[in-house]
């Protein structure tokens, strides 16, 4: 579904991603762990194309976003390919990133009908059906100031789902929650996953990443340090560094 490969990316002098390869299948749901500063929403960044890379490729499914030239730089294609690739993933933030003055409903909306320009009501009929499965129903004229942080949340990722994606991003999506809220949310996502939806998802819910995820990458310092099937990931790291970080997590 997305591919990246040889990805690197330097802020100055700060070298962020070195050689940094992952490519995600469809139905896989991959969590993404590791330190602060490891590079983990510099590389979800890259992939969706909030950052340029500075070298390696980027591709979803048939659709080459980025290659490297002869030099090994990346080499973006243009703006047509570029646009068609937005159109196949989702995004979910931190912190929510809602249209505070739009009602739940035209922030899902919004997208579907001015940017794929499909029929309102059939746009507005599947925002309901998400809204449901996001346990939101009766929510849809609020503003986002009205609901819970998790509610919000919830929001967003109708918000993504909206848009059809081949696959959906997250970073950190309850970092900004307090326990009983980011429980909510872990749940929409584990629901998810059982349908088989393809997710990357940056977490440091290390028990969430274990149970949901197929697959673990453990980044640190701009490195895969180590990656594998959750369970063995978790239960019986291999390296050092991992064993440390997963010690310190507990
Ligand atoms: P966290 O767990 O804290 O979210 P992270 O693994 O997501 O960390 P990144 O946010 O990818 O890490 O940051 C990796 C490094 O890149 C950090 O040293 C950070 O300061 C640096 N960095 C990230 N974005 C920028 C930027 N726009 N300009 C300069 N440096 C940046
Ligand atoms: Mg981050």
């Amino acid at each position: 579904v997305v591919s990246i490969e040889g990805a690197r990316k330097s802020f100055g002098e700060t070298v962020v991603l070195k050689d940094i390869s992952l490519a995600v299948r469809k139905g896989e749901v991959v969590a993404v762990i590791g330190p602060s500063g490891g590079g983990k929403s510099t590389l979800l960044r890259c992939m969706t194309l909030l950052e340029t890379l500075d070298g390696g490729t980027l591709s979803y499914g048939d659709l080459t976003v980025a290659e490297n030239d002869a030099a090994g730089r990346t080499a973006y294609a243009g703006k047509a390919v570029q646009k068609e690739a937005k159109t196949r993933f989702g995004l979910v933030f931190q912190n929510f990133n809602l249209f505070p003055h739009y009602t739940v409903m035209k922030n899902i909306t919004d997208a579907p009908i001015h940017v794929q320009k499909r029929p309102k009501e059939e746009v507005e009929a599947h925002a309901r059906t998400l809204l449901s499965k996001m346990g939101l129903t009766g929510k849809e004229d609020m503003v986002p100031c009205e609901l819970s942080g998790g509610q919000q949340q919830r929001v967003a990722i109708a918000r993504a789902l909206a848009l059809n994606p081949d696959v959906l991003f997250f970073d950190e999506p309850t970092s900004a929650l307090d326990p009983e809220l980011t429980q909510e949310v872990l749940k929409v996502i584990r629901d998810l996953a059982a349908e088989h939806m393809t997710m990357v998802i940056v977490t440091h819910e290390m028990n969430f990443a274990r149970d949901v995820a197929d697959r673990i990458i453990f980044m640190e310092g701009g490195v895969i340090v180590e990656e594998g099937d959750a369970r063995s990931l978790v239960n019986d790291p291999k390296h050092e560094r991992t064993k440390a970080f997963l010690s310190r997590c507990t």
